[in-house]
């Protein structure tokens, strides 16, 4: 599945990777379990139009998180 841009509808280039400038870290999306054990994280990241320059975040561990 190819993400789309939401503006141009241009095909965007994905597996960007995300890092906060400055430093090796990138930025971290978790979700607490119920448990100690249970919560979940994934590490987000990138999509960019090539035609307008935006960015998308995502990440490939979505199935892992719920409400
Ligand atoms: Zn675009």
């Amino acid at each position: 599945m190819k993400r789309s841009c939401p503006h141009c509808k241009s095909e965007m280039i994905e597996d960007c990777k995300v890092n906060v400038e400055g430093g090796m870290y990138g930025i971290k999306i978790s979700q607490k379990g119920k448990g100690i054990l249970n919560s979940i994280s994934a590490k987000p990241k990138a999509a960019v139009c090539p035609n307008c320059g935006y960015v998308a975040f995502y990440i490939d561990e979505y199935k892992e998180f719920d409400r």
